[in-house]
């Protein structure tokens, strides 16, 4: 009766005999969980699973002999479990399949089991006992039995009166659970307001802020295109102006030559001088004004590059004849240095060696000693041409300014004493990229400036 090898020595043995004793039964079953170490929900489980057995047994099946309880704890298995058997003789034709559909304890306890001994049927029970609790020693068994067997069992009156406190406390857990939840529910409805809110707000500032980029926007592009209108203003302005005072200025040009032409009455020596000023101020003036209109036409996009396949080497040589002529100086050398054959690049001729002289000549207006080199090369998709020089160099914060129209670096004048109109650069980078590359710059001052001309391989009109 006390079960397999593994049980221990029995704690608990009752008899079960009538009514009243189903109570009995539940009271020290109760007792017997406590004693263990189970939790409170535990101990009621295991006294309801007993009473259940109970009543099925003396009430249902009204068997007529004693039924036999008993509880005992294994001893090697771990964790823990207590063991509670209760032996019975059924009614003939009482099965082990009859009780075990009939008594449904599965959620009570972890394993029931019914088994038949003989003429007797066996249900057992059996149920973990919590960590803290376990190992009992059978010294601890032995003390747990030692009470159990003294203390009296109560009647079953005070039995009842226990089940209905514990029904009380289950009713309590549960209103506090329901009030709980009651509560949690209003939380999260709280939360999901503030969500909501928070969402509402979020989208009012996304739709502000993209509202002010829309209104940014707009004024962005009026802006530009008030830059626009202003710079074709200035381009007009200068083709314009520069066109009207081409034809007075060669007119003066024309009028002290024909002053100071042998043919003509002759003038006194301070006459000539003063036609000689005349004729050398309407001349400066009008390489001014021309420049300035190749500077308006290239603005103006009026200049449409006629692309052809041009030979550098060609282009270089040209320039080698026409600039040698202003590099009259010894101190200075000018090496144009011809790119290896075959140098073809598909350009305009013109214009690139309207860039390349304006390089050149400023190489030689800004040197006075050293050399004013050029080179070309291929790299990648590009044809690079080099303009170099030993010169006074560009102060680094000013490169960039040189590009703008009519700059030219202060305090700074050339050393051969050429002037010059500030328009030169402007107009050769306007040029270079027409071409479809660009015209960049970088010095050192007092060691030279290198000025490179990036132009495409294939261009792309
Ligand atoms: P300009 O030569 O007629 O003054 P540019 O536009 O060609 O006008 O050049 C602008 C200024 O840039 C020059 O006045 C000079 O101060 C500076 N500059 C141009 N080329 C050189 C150079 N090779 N070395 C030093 N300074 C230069």
């Amino acid at each position: 009766m006390t079960g397999p090898s593994a049980t221990g020595p029995v704690l608990l043995r009752m008899t079960l005999r009538a009514e009243p004793d189903v109570f009995l039964v539940r009271q020290r079953g109760r007792e017997v969980a406590a004693a263990v170490g189970m939790e409170h929900q535990d101990q009621v489980r295991l006294a309801t699973a007993l009473s259940e057995i109970g009543r099925y047994l003396v009430v249902t099946l009204a068997v007529p002999a004693r039924a036999e309880v008993t509880f005992a704890v294994t001893v090697d298995a771990t964790p823990q479990v207590l063991v509670t058997e209760v032996t019975a003789v059924p009614p003939a034709g009482t099965t082990e399949q009859t009780l075990t559909e009939a008594l449904v304890l599965g959620r009570l306890v972890d394993t029931f089991s019914v088994a038949r001994d003989g003429a007797a049927l066996v249900l057992r029970m059996t149920r973990r006992i919590p960590a803290p609790t376990s190992p009992l020693t059978p010294d601890r068994l032995d003390v747990i039995r030692d009470n159990l067997n003294a203390s009296a069992a109560s009647t079953p009156l005070e039995e009842m009166a226990e089940q209905n406190e514990q029904l009380l406390a289950a009713l309590e857990q549960t209103r506090a659970q329901r009030d709980e939840l009651v509560r949690l529910n209003e939380e999260l409805a709280e939360t999901n307001r503030g969500v909501l809110a928070l969402y509402t707000q979020l989208s009012e500032e996304l739709d502000e802020t993209n509202r002010g980029v829309v209104a940014l926007h707009a004024e962005l592009e009026e802006r530009s295109v008030q830059l626009r209108a202003a710079s074709e203003a200035k381009s007009r302005f200068l083709a314009n102006v520069s066109h009207e005072l081409r034809a007075p200025v060669t007119a003066v040009i024309g009028l002290t030559r024909l002053l100071l032409d042998p043919a003509s009455d002759p003038l006194t020596a301070e006459q000539r001088e003063q036609a000689e000023l005349i004729r050398g101020s309407a001349a400066d003036l009008l390489s001014l004004v021309n420049e300035l209109l190749d500077l308006g036409k290239a603005e103006s996009g009026a200049i449409e590059p006629n692309w052809t396949d041009v030979e550098l080497r060609t282009v270089f040589g040209q320039l080698r004849g026409t600039v040698r002529a202003m590099a009259t100086r010894p101190e200075v050398e000018l090496v144009v240095v011809d790119p290896a054959p075959p140098a073809l690049i598909r350009t305009d001729e013109v214009l690139l060696t309207q860039v390349l002289r304006n390089l050149l000549h400023n190489g030689l207006k800004f040197t006075a000693r050293g050399e004013v080199r050029m080179t070309a090369e291929v790299d990648g998709d590009w044809w690079v041409v080099r303009v170099s020089d030993t010169g006074i160099g560009v102060p680094a914060e000013l490169q960039e300014r040189i590009f703008e129209e009519f700059y030219q670096v202060p305090g700074r004048p050339s050393p051969t004493g050429a002037r010059g109109t500030g328009l030169g650069l402007p107009y050769a980078r306007r040029l270079s990229r027409l071409l479809g590359g660009d015209l960049r710059m970088t010095s050192e001052p007092g060691a030279g400036s290198t000025f490179t001309v990036h132009l495409p391989l294939r261009p792309t009109p």
